[in-house]
């Protein structure tokens, strides 16, 4: 994709999106250094591209120019990189988008692109949750054997192979977009995203009679009222931990400092 007609060059920043901070930094910088900068404040104005993975049918889409679809592995994102002339790339993927995390710490490396992590904090248990914490989707589906028979499983529409295998279990199961085979016998779809209601979960839970809950520590205050009226209701979670940041990419937490990263990177 090449910069509109017209445009000097402007700093290139990707973001790899896919996340509600993702889209809230391609508005942030869209704001404070808009295309065209009047001389007054003296900044550059930035060419803003959020690349998306093309995973959901309907995306909500952000501020800026926007890429959809793979790269081809890292290699093919250095790649990308080079060619679009990148000046800095952020990894603003939801924490368990583990592969592209990975591509983009390679490639940052191979095409001398600074990278930033942008990772909102995970989850913290509160007095009265009954969590269990586990390192993967497979262990959830274990986990979920000895702990429940009526499962809110919300992790997603892909990982949902992982629990065909439990054919004693019935599962409420909320996805974007509608899950394809193979998933478990017992299930019932709701298509939905968030934000989600404390009351919306509350009914939820008690209407499909939920035992048991099983979320990823995405970390998301939209999708948190489940652990809100998981704790209420006295409902287990079985809590899948996040793989780690790439080793040496350095992380924060906020979109305001990812903001402040780019500005030190570009200016
Ligand atoms: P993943 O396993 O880390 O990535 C698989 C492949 O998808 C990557 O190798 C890459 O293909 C492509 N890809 C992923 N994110 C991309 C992006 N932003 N732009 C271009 N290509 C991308 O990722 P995933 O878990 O399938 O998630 C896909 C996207 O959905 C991510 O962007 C993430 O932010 C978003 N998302 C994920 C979750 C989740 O629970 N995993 C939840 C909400 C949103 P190539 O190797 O061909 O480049």
């Amino acid at each position: 994709m090449s910069a509109p007609a017209g445009s000097a060059r402007r700093p290139h920043v990707l973001i790899l999106g896919g996340t509600t901070e993702a889209r809230a930094l391609a508005a942030d910088l869209a704001d404070r250094f808009p295309a065209a900068t009047g001389p007054a404040d003296r900044l550059p104005g930035l060419r803003v591209t959020t690349s998306l993975a093309g995973r959901v049918a309907a995306p909500r889409l952000p501020a800026g120019e926007v890429r959809i679809g793979g790269f081809g592995g890292p290699d093919g994102l250095a790649h990308w990189l080079r060619e679009h002339a990148v000046d800095a790339l952020i990894d603003a993927t939801h924490p368990f988008a583990g592969t592209i995390s990975f591509n983009a710490a390679q490639a940052a490396a191979t095409a001398h692109v600074p990278l930033l992590a942008l990772r909102r904090p995970g989850w913290v248990p509160e007095p009265g949750d009954d969590w269990h914490p586990v390192a993967s989707l497979a262990e959830a589906a274990e986990a979920v054997r000895g702990l429940g028979h009526r499962v809110f499983l919300t992790t997603g529409r892909m990982g949902l192979a992982t629990f065909a295998h439990l054919t004693d279990q019935w599962f409420l199961v909320r996805s974007v977009d509608a899950p394809e085979p193979p998933f478990p016998p017992q299930m019932e779809v709701l298509l939905d995203r968030g934000p989600f209601t404390l009351e919306g979960e509350r009914a939820l839970l008690s209407d499909h009679r939920i035992d048991v809950l099983v979320t990823k520590d995405s970390g998301a205050a939209a999708t948190a009222p489940k652990l809100t009226a998981a704790r209420e209701a006295g409902v287990p979670v079985v809590v899948v931990r996040r793989p780690a940041v790439p080793e040496g990419v350095p992380v924060v937490e906020t979109v305001g400092d990812a903001v402040g990263w780019v500005s030190a990177t570009i200016h």
